[in-house]
């Protein structure tokens, strides 16, 4: 989340009066960063991960497994112990960081300094994360376990769900019938963000997720634990006059999506224009990694019939007014918006020629002035309309202290809108007056319950990026067709249920590849670079950024972009279909045989990019797979879809010593994995090896 300051934070009604001074200086702020970061280039490939966790508490009496609401001293104690790590003896390469999030149960851990390119670097992330994880652990209560799971199955239920308990009834910034207040962070941003969007809105959000229809779950399903007669807040009515669907697991407060955890990570790029490619080129992967990362299909103690936690978030914080939904006449309000400010990317934005006009294929609502400001200024008209899009967003939370900025020195009006649109993928600009370069963050993906496997996305992500730079790839299909895929990957078992479009000839026409073993069609065409410059800039033992760009081909394919695409198993898209697309991991091995990684490094770098492998073909199951059958496999459900508080005792109990390699599960993990170790901040080379 943003920036967190001291102040204070005004309601919708006095601060929507200064939307559009928001807006306006934080494009002056742009502006300021675009003069000055436009031209720079020559940045190295840094990059880094960020992983969130629930606190949980274990109640081994009363068999219940709790959400601890300990944050705030939690983070303290990790602070204060960070703080005397640095000046240990034998310190770690880098002493980690740990962040608060929305719930006041999670905790967020990135690197203390961004990774670079080295082969060793790639190697040392799931040691990093691994002692992160044990730093934590190491200062929780004795009964409390940091677990990395996207979703809570019991937030929100009737009963005990939170250590200490508290009743929803005096949940004053969501007006929820089912989370109470304390589930937020204390701090002024979080409890403002979620009544601010409720006002705006006009409503509590309203999420509802199809329930999973097992062998006795009622026909129709009308949830009973919801309250429907509570009469406390004026929203109270809401769920019994629609806003609760029948078949569904209606949830009504910002919490149940904000209070879920994700795996993302960042990368810098050489340039601006880098940035642009790259960021285009993961859009289509976005949905791919949520299908395979899917790790959440139990909401408020149901077994959904979706498997990803994306749709809730969307509207977890979806602040559209009536109007903007399309619900009532446009009057007060500029435009109809098709999607929330959480949801997935809606334009490419690359200056390169392989991004056609036509695969910006949806209704996207700009601000017209904002564009025209840009395009005054010399920004070309894509990224004009990039940020002319995100800016058609109110500013969510302003702090009265902090409204008069001095334009050249902060981003802070900027990143009020830039951070609070939550798209699978940002665009980055650099700070003001810092060394940080251009940055494209990859955020689709679902936490996974170990350090192996968040390691294994990461690298294979961090592996295929290189890839679409050094080969100059070229994913692009129609964004309506991604806006699919995201809807698709989130259904149920997606991985082996769904087909994805996906495009069919992602190696540039005529490009020979540095590694033979690539599908090339068609003569030579002219390009700015030959296949040998690409080889001996890579071969140095470390993933690099900087690669030069395709030239246009003389002759460019005008044909028509549908047939550029088509529909594909996830083990197509990953392991390559026919003579001509090696898939996902084919283009990954290629750009891997131009590193002289050592035999030992490339098998660990094999027993991750295996992980993949086996989720994607369907030899190993998805997270969320396993947990679903977890609980139908166990003695206590009665298969009518519900979660009870016994079984998310065991449930939880179970990823914890899969976490600590105490519990095998070889349909989930390969078998090398879990050989048991020791937990504690001296036994991090004690990784569960495969
Ligand atoms: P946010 O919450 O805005 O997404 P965080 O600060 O939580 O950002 O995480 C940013 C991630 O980017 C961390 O993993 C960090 O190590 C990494 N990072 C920091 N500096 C750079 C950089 N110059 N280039 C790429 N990644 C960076
Ligand atoms: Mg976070
Ligand atoms: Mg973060
Ligand atoms: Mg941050
Ligand atoms: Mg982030
Ligand atoms: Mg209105």
């Amino acid at each position: 989340m943003g920036l967190l300051y001291l102040g204070t934070p005004l309601t919708w009604e006095e601060a929507k009066n200064h939307a559009d001074h928001v807006r306006d200086h934080g494009i002056t702020q742009f502006l300021r960063i675009w003069d000055r970061v436009k031209d720079r280039t020559g940045d190295e490939l840094l990059w880094g991960d960020e992983v969130e966790y629930m606190v949980v508490a274990f109640d081994n009496e009363k068999k219940n497994a709790k959400l601890s609401l300990r944050q705030t001293e939690i983070l303290k104690e990790l602070g204060d112990i960070v703080g005397t790590l640095s000046s240990d003896a034998s310190p770690p390469a880098s002493v980690p960081k740990f962040h608060p999030e929305y719930g006041r149960y999670m905790l967020e851990s990135t690197p203390g300094s961004p990774y670079t390119g080295s082969i060793a670097d790639l190697l040392s992330v799931e040691a990093d994360m691994h002692y992160r994880r044990a730093l934590a652990r190491n200062h929780l209560k004795e009964n409390e376990i940091p677990l990395t799971l996207t979703s809570f199955p019991r937030l929100g239920t009737v009963g005990v769900f939170t250590e200490p308990h508290y009743d929803p009834k005096n949940a004053k910034s969501s007006h929820s019938l089912f989370l109470p207040e304390e589930i937020t962070n204390p701090h002024a941003r979080f409890p403002t963000l979620t009544s601010n969007i409720r006002s705006r809105r006009e409503s509590k959000v309203a999420i509802n997720l199809p329930i999973f229809e097992d062998e006795r779950t009622p026909q129709p399903f009308v949830d009973p634990t919801i309250p429907w007669q509570r009469d406390i807040y004026p929203e109270d009515p809401e769920a019994k006059n629609g806003a609760a669907l029948i078949n569904h697991i209606y949830m009504d407060a910002m919490g149940f999506g904000m209070g879920c955890c994700c795996l993302q990570l960042t990368f810098q790029c050489c340039n601006v224009n880098e940035a642009r490619r790259m960021y285009d080129a993961l859009i289509p992967i976005g949905p791919l990694m949520l299908a395979l990362t899917a790790a959440s299909p139990i909401w408020r103690g149901y077994l959904a019939d979706v498997d990803c936690r994306w749709n809730v978030i969307a509207g977890s914080v979806d602040d559209r007014t009536p109007e903007e939904r399309g619900l009532e006449p446009l009057k007060n309000d500029r435009y109809i918006i098709p999607k929330s400010r959480y949801d997935s990317v809606d334009l490419y934005i690359s200056s390169e020629w392989a991004n056609k006009p036509a695969y910006n294929d949806t209704t996207v609502p700009y601000d017209e002035a904002i564009r025209n400001r840009l395009l005054g200024h010399g920004i070309d008209e894509l990224l004009s309309k990039h940020i002319a899009h995100l800016f058609i967003r109110d500013p969510l939370v302003i702090f009265s202290e902090t409204i008069h900025q001095d334009d050249d020195s902060s981003n802070d009006h900027f990143e009020n809108i830039q951070s609070t649109n939550w798209q699978t993928l940002r665009f980055k600009p650099p700070p003001p007056s810092s060394s940080i370069g251009w940055r494209v963050e990859f955020r689709s993906m679902e936490v996974q319950m170990t350090d192996f496997e968040n390691a294994a996305f990461a690298v294979f992500i961090v592996l295929l990026s290189r890839a679409i730079l050094a080969f100059n790839l070229n994913f692009y299909v129609p964004i309506s067709k991604v806006d699919e895929n995201m809807q698709r990957a989130q259904k149920r078992d997606a991985v082996q249920s769904q087909k994805f479009f996906f495009r069919k000839d992602v190696v540039p026409q005529g490009y020979v590849t540095p590694a033979a073993s690539l599908p090339s069609s068609g003569p030579s065409t002219p390009s700015e670079h030959s296949e040998r410059s690409v080889v001996t800039q890579i071969k140095d033992r470390k993933l690099r950024n900087c690669f030069p760009t395709l030239a246009r081909p003389p002759i460019i394919d005008d044909g028509s972009i549908e047939d550029e695409y088509e529909e594909m198993t996830i083990k197509e898209i990953f392991s390559g279909k026919g003579p001509t697309f090696p898939g996902l991991l084919g283009l990954v091995d290629a750009y891997l045989r131009t590193l002289e990684a050592t035999p030992d490094e490339r098998k660990q770098i094999d027993n991750y990019l295996n992980l993949v492998r086996g989720r994607a073909n369907g030899t190993l199951q998805t997270t969320a797979t396993w947990m679903r059958s977890f609980v139908r496999s166990h003695p206590a459900y009665k298969f009518d879809s519900a979660v009870s508080q016994e079984i998310n005792y065991d449930l939880l109990t179970a990823v914890d010593q899969i976490e600590r390699g105490t519990l095998r599960v070889p349909e989930l993990l390969p078998e090398c994995y879990g050989q048991p170790r020791l937990n504690g901040l001296h036994q991090t080379n004690q990784l569960p090896m495969c």
